[in-house]
């Protein structure tokens, strides 16, 4: 089993639930690499799925973006799960 690899990246805030987000794990595990613009991810907190952007801010994802997210089961349920119990 490999390990995931977290990158630090410079705070910035969840737009839906304003939680401090300063890292992100690459949970899929092909190629271990750190975040780059254009990547989705999930918010820890909420389950917002969110979008990085230039010098990797996160704005929430579009209705395109999302479907990468639904197309993953595993990242699909982890944000599903988040989201319901932030609700
Ligand atoms: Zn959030």
């Amino acid at each position: 089993m490999s390990k995931l690899l977290t990158t630090r990246h410079k705070q910035t805030n969840c737009p839906r639930c304003s939680h401090q987000l300063n890292a992100t794990t690459d949970v899929q595990r092909e190629g271990q690499r750190a975040p780059e613009p254009g990547d989705v991810t999930v918010c820890i907190n909420c389950g917002q799925i969110l979008t990085f952007e230039e010098g990797l801010q996160l704005r929430r994802a579009t209705a395109e973006e999302v479907q990468i997210v639904q197309a993953d089961q595993k990242l699909w349920r982890l944000s599903q799960f988040l989201s319901r119990r932030f609700n």
